[in-house]
């Protein structure tokens, strides 16, 4: 009897916890948008019902709304904070040319950017539940001064009357790019401001972040009939605009006039992008559950890059959905963007002209960013790294496990040289930083996206990779659509490894504090070998030990740190793993022995596997040559 309720007692333990699920709660949007797009002034009117739901415990007496296009303009906090930075001195280039802090693509051109060149969005009415409401612009931010506060559980309903100019591209959003897409519309509409148990995030935009309120969008953009368009959410009129069945153009029932009005649905997203050319070739492929869409605007090279962009996608899907969790949507559009990359809910803007493997590696970040930014959507201005550092993670294990010439290579190398550099640069900042509010474009970017992919590589190496794996999938399981900060995820990978790991994200995440572990001495005693590791860094690690002896074999000999109160499993079953007692981070040196004289050792070797960043390398090894 007791055989027979005790395992019925641990599933019932077991699935609890399993189920344990973070029950955050979560402002919800529903917008509605009607567009008149003017393709001669580059210029459109909008009417905006948003039903905002108020799921705080909090009175909410004021909101705010994102105005993002007025960053566009001569003198804006963008402008002047690129200029500012354009002062800043990084290094040199190749050619020994000084190399400025700001963003090449950005520099002083809002500056010089002409009345009918600027970027501005004009709220001319607002009303909440029919009432007029009292609004200010602060240039990129809409402060709304309510008549009546929005009750906790409660929801109201704007509507909103506003205009817009489309700004050059400057950065992103634009018109008139460089590869002759005549309109990524990015940041186009006004947005209400994520409000989230931290309180209010409007952040004034200065070409960073972006945070956003998940809900349902139902968006009209009546459009020059010439235009073709690509934008978030699933089209809902094709027949109407015969678009997509060019080749069963009896089923086409084209209206009269000028215009046409493309009508979308987006379930569940926290923004909303779309783009439109005239010369948009649309290509599609299925992918395992959902489809895939390409817009590019066909040339030499992009009549044999897109269409094989498009073979690969099910390829890398095979790898991430194993690694990353299942893509959510029906569908996920590549559109040809020209500025960069930039990532948005079921879509992205890329630059469509190079070569295939640019092509292909912007692409698979950008889709990646589906993950971190689109489903977990941690608040980018305050954990960039979270954002930028784990898509970056994933982008490049997708990508050296799906391209052939990759095969062995260790993708994440790249972010540990860079890290390094900026080390080296005297630039670095905690990755805690704000991300608008580091002192330079390089220190932002690199701590975000390099330190933060190392931070789940290394990660690896403290709690073992697979256990990194299980903890990633966990993550999207219990986090999604939920906005995790860094303790949310560091608290997964706790409990799936069973590792203590408050002192890692401490340390990784509030300091500059660096790991440089050493070979302090190593010394025969009554036929062992007795080696003393020394600390030289701040940042205290658990240490990976390979022993390599003369016949061959090779032996790893684990040191755990005491406050981790675990050990990681071994990560390689054919090698021999001595586990040793655990490492007071306190304790500057930590004496180890190795059951075999030094005659018959080849070589001891801190951290083999390379995974720990550890500043000097160069004291890690030792070879009896
Ligand atoms: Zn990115």
């Amino acid at each position: 009897m007791s055989k027979s309720i005790i395992p019925a007692l641990f599933f019932l333990l077991g699935a609890s916890s399993a189920m344990a699920q973070a029950d955050r709660w979560q402002q919800r949007v529903k917008y509605d948008m009607d567009i008149r797009m003017d393709v001669k002034n580059h210029q459109f009117t909008g009417k905006q019902q948003l039903e905002y739901t108020n799921n705080s415990p909090d009175t909410l007496s004021r909101v705010f709304y994102h105005l993002q296009w007025n960053a566009f303009q001569p003198n804006s906090m963008m402008d002047v904070r690129s200029r500012e930075l354009g002062k800043i001195i990084i290094g040199k280039d190749s050619k020994g040319v000084d190399r400025h802090d700001w963003d090449s693509r950005v520099t002083d051109r809002i500056s010089k950017l002409q009345p009918n060149e600027i970027g501005y969005q004009k709220v001319r009415s607002l009303t909440m539940d029919g009432r007029q409401q009292q609004f200010r612009t602060e240039e990129t931010i809409l402060v709304v001064d309510l008549d009546k506060p929005i009750l906790p559980k409660t929801t109201v309903t704007f509507n909103m009357e506003f205009d817009a100019q489309v700004p050059v591209q400057i950065r992103r959003s634009g018109r008139n790019n460089k590869e002759g897409v005549d309109y990524s519309m990015s940041q186009w509409y006004p947005k209400m401001a994520e409000y989230d148990y931290e309180g209010w995030h409007p952040t004034p935009y200065i070409a960073r972040e972006f945070y956003g309120v998940w809900g349902d969008f139902d968006v009209k953009i009546t459009i020059d009939k010439n235009y073709v368009l690509a934008a978030t959410g699933y089209l809902q009129n094709p027949q109407q605009i015969g678009y997509g069945y060019e080749t069963k153009s009896s089923k086409v029932t084209r209206p009269a006039g000028n215009t046409l009005t493309w009508h979308f649905n987006a379930p569940n997203v926290h923004d909303f992008v779309w783009a439109a050319d005239p010369d948009y070739k649309h290509i599609t492929q299925p992918v395992d559950g959902f489809t895939a869409h390409f817009f590019y605007i066909e040339n030499d090279t992009t009549k044999n890059t897109w269409p094989q962009l498009a073979k690969m996608i099910p390829v890398a899907y095979e790898y991430i959905k194993k690694h990353y969790g299942a893509y959510p949507y029906k569908q996920y559009s590549f559109i040809q963007g020209g500025d960069g990359g930039m990532e948005y809910p079921m879509a992205t803007l890329i630059m469509g002209n190079g070569k295939m493997d640019g092509l292909y590696g912007v692409a698979i970040h950008e889709w990646m960013h589906s993950w971190y930014q689109g489903m977990l959507g941690t608040n980018e201005s305050l954990y960039p790294w979270m954002d930028e550092g784990f898509t970056t993670f994933a982008e490049d294990n997708t990508i050296g496990n799906t391209v052939d010439s990759l095969a062995g290579k260790w993708p994440h190398a790249p972010s540990y040289r860079n890290y390094f550099a900026l080390v080296r640069s005297g630039f670095e900042e905690p990755i805690s930083t704000h991300a608008d509010h580091f002192n330079t474009n390089y220190a932002y970017s690199i701590s975000s996206y390099s330190k933060g992919a190392i931070f789940l590589e290394q990660l690896g190496y403290v709690i073992g990779a697979a256990n990194r794996d299980a903890g990633l999938l966990r993550y999207y399981q219990e986090w999604r659509f939920k906005h995790p900060n860094a303790n949310d995820f560091i608290r997964v990978m706790e409990k799936q490894s069973g590792i203590q790991l408050d002192w890692y994200l401490e340390y990784m995440r509030n300091t500059t504090k660096h790991i440089d572990y050493a070979l302090d001495s190593i010394n025969e005693v009554n036929g062992k070998t007795v080696v003393t590791l020394r600390r030289v860094g701040e940042f205290p690690m658990p240490i990976d030990l390979q022993v390599e002896l003369k016949d061959g074999r090779k032996e790893l000999h684990y040191i755990p740190l005491t406050i981790m109160f675990g050990n990681k499993p071994a990560e390689n079953a054919d090698e021999k793993r001595i586990v040793h007692d655990g490492w007071r981070w306190t304790h500057p040196t930590y004496t180890l022995t190795i059951d075999t004289p030094i005659s018959q050792l080849k070589s001891i070797d801190i951290d083999p596997s390379m995974r720990m960043a550890d500043v000097n390398r160069n004291n890690n090894k030792a070879v009896d040559e």
